[in-house]
């Protein structure tokens, strides 16, 4: 008995991996990992949720598979980022099942809400502290983050009223946790570190998120790629700007090689000049590890906190 018993667990889990594995189909389908991140939080086991762009793969260049599209028909919530991140989202009416409720973050969030909260002399965002590109990159304003999870949670108490008390205190959890650390940051930085430069290598999805806290996020070299080989001319002309500037911390993207970035560390070791390389998450996308592990928005976000205050250290 205790050999069938086993054998029939064997089976149950053989069949759940092969169906996590080979299948996006969900009751909820996302294109990003913002959006993924938060639905699961919010659902835990009560419902599936599935993101279409596998891990480690760049969210920008992306077309979806017909697999996508049968997921995305089935789902009772597609959640994408906009037209202009998923490029390959013509028109939505085409893409959804009947059943489908279609869900367009970039529709979701205002700017400017968290100054009626502030009780902190705050300077208000000027106009001028970002500039219309850097709203493509939304999602990494925590401020932002917070109102996504929260219209997130509507969408699914939609479609699921008999959890939604469930739903609710996961969602009050998740947003608290993102207030508090939003809070302390903001509070760090006005305690001082106002105005102040970080240097970023890669594209600089991060400009909201400056914006946020009154942070230049720079890029330090013009159309600088991370995984550039340099030539020995512009390896001596970064070199000599990254000691002008005074740099000993230098932060790249995710899920790009920073080759440029180790040339540059590596030349000016040997000058005994020490640069450290540090990631700035930008969320596009996680790696299959982080991904398993369960990491979220809000730890990638605690990280990029801990890295820029040794940078501005
Ligand atoms: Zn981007």
């Amino acid at each position: 008995m205790k050999k069938i018993a086993f054998f029939i667990t064997l089976l149950a889990s053989l069949i759940i991996l092969a169906s996590c594995t080979t299948s996006k189909r969900a009751d909820i389908v996302t294109t990003m990992f913002p959006q993924y991140d938060f639905a699961s939080q919010i659902v835990g086991d009560k419902m599936t949720v599935s993101l279409l762009v596998p891990p480690g793969v760049e969210v920008h260049a992306y077309e979806a598979t017909s697999k996508d599209m049968v997921a995305i028909k089935n789902a009772k919530l597609f959640i994408f980022t906009s037209f202009e991140i998923d490029t390959w989202i013509k028109d939505v009416s085409t893409l959804a099942g009947k059943d489908t409720v279609v869900m367009n973050l970039s529709e979701h969030y205002a700017l400017e809400e968290h100054h009626h909260a502030h009780a902190l002399a705050y300077t208000p965002l000027e106009d001028d502290d970002h500039d219309h590109d850097d709203e493509l990159h939304f999602w990494v304003d925590p401020v932002v983050a917070m109102q996504l999870l929260d219209a997130i949670l509507e969408q699914i108490v939609q479609i699921d009223p008999e959890n939604e008390a469930f739903y609710r205190d996961n969602a009050e959890a998740y947003h608290e946790e993102l207030h508090e650390l939003h809070e302390s940051f903001d509070l760090y930085i006005q305690n001082g570190y106002v105005d102040r430069d970080i240097f970023f290598a890669g594209h600089n999805a991060l400009g909201l998120f400056g914006a946020r806290y009154h942070l230049h996020i720079e890029s330090l070299f013009e159309s600088f790629k991370p995984d550039a080989d340099l030539t020995s001319a512009e390896l001596i002309a970064f070199t000599n700007a990254v000691k002008q500037a005074n740099i000993h911390i230098l932060f790249v993207e995710e899920l790009a090689e920073p080759k440029a970035a180790i040339q540059i560390k590596n030349e000016l070791a040997k000058q005994n000049y020490n640069l450290v390389i540090l990631e700035l998450h930008a969320y596009h996308n996680v790696t299959k590890t982080e991904l398993e592990e369960g990491v979220r928005y809000i730890d990638l976000l605690e990280r990029n906190i801990d890295y820029i205050k040794q940078a501005l250290n």
